[in-house]
């Protein structure tokens, strides 16, 4: 089949960047344009800017635009690939609701486009050339603001009955805990996310403890704590950094464990922008966590918990895979 030799190209549409890859057979990136999102133009304008993007990526791959496959998209909320609807994407904005991406994209690319949610798309990516290559059975976590996670049962994404399997960050852990980013009480996400660390950090400032994170936030003229600010401030053994981190450690484990229980998977990959910033150091307390309620005392040596490791580029590469799979 000639269509097994096309190249495919993965779009990450995320609410700061986008990022185009032109993808061959062997997950090679022949090409790539990373832009800015600008979502406040809109989607329509966004729109453009990936289309933009994607002639250009597809210039500096050197190929042919007839060499092209298809393309696929990870989209940052709630998506209906079957419909190729986007339900809505909270950080791009109210004119993504119901909004028809693959068809007007196709429109505009004159290819075959597939959308998918951009977690899931990073599983796929992580499965398919990533840290999770070769398992039959995955779990892919990613922690940053929030927590998403994406699942791969029987060597497929899983995506469930309505399409919303996978979303670990909700998974309730502590009955009464705090607020989570949905309004509901005690998910994962409340309890083990930067923005659960950064509220843990602010209620200890409120209550008069001193840290060195309010002067890494001046120093880098930062409002909000990111994940290199967290990291800076673990690093530098800053006390009630260095015990937020740990409670959130402790429930990303509590996490792991209740869903290596349900699922039995062969590994974990845990990715996202805390871990990047805190590198594999950051999983082995939650490791230890996890193994502590593992059902299955096998599973304590033969689940591994590794780090995502296709970086930013999980997302891009996982969309183009969707796309051979789908479109070819
Ligand atoms: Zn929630």
């Amino acid at each position: 089949m000639v269509t097994r030799h096309k190249a495919y190209i993965g779009i990450d549409l995320g609410g700061t960047s986008l990022l185009v890859a032109v993808v061959g057979p062997e997950g090679e990136i022949l090409g790539e344009v990373k832009r800015k999102t600008k979502p406040e133009l809109g989607a329509a304008s966004v729109i453009e800017r990936m289309v933009q993007a994607v002639h250009k990526a597809i210039a500096r791959s050197g190929l042919k635009y007839r060499a092209i496959g298809g393309v696929g998209v990870g989209v940052p909320g709630p998506v209906q690939p079957k419909e190729g609807l986007v339900v809505h994407c909270p950080n791009l904005g109210p004119s993504w609701n119901h909004l028809a991406l693959e068809k007007r994209l196709s429109k505009h690319l004159q290819l075959p486009v597939t959308i998918d949610n951009d977690v899931n798309v990073g599983a796929v990516g992580e499965h398919t050339y990533g840290a999770g290559r070769g398992s039959e059975h995955m779990l892919a976590i990613f922690v940053g603001t929030g927590i998403g996670g994406g699942l791969i049962v029987d060597g497929k994404l899983y995506t469930g009955a309505r399409y919303s399997a996978g979303e670990v960050g909700h998974m309730p852990l502590m009955a009464g805990g705090p607020v989570c980013s949905c309004g509901r009480q005690g998910h994962a996400e409340a309890l083990a996310s930067r923005s659960a660390m950064e509220r843990e950090i602010r209620a200890a400032l409120d209550g008069g403890r001193s840290s060195i994170v309010p002067d890494l936030m001046a120093r880098q003229k930062r409002s909000d704590m990111s994940s290199a600010i967290l990291g800076d401030a673990y690093d530098a053994r800053d006390s009630v950094t260095v015990e937020v981190v740990e409670k959130a450690q402790y429930y990303l484990g509590l996490l792991v464990a209740a869903c290596v229980n349900l699922l039995d998977p062969q590994i974990v990959v845990i990715g996202g922008g805390v871990l990047e910033r805190m590198g594999d150091a950051y999983l082995e307390p939650v490791r230890n966590v996890a193994i502590e309620h593992y059902i299955n005392s096998e599973q304590a040596d033969q689940v591994r918990v590794v780090r995502a490791s296709l970086g930013d580029y999980s997302g891009a590469l996982g969309a183009a895979v969707l796309a051979r799979q789908r479109l070819a």
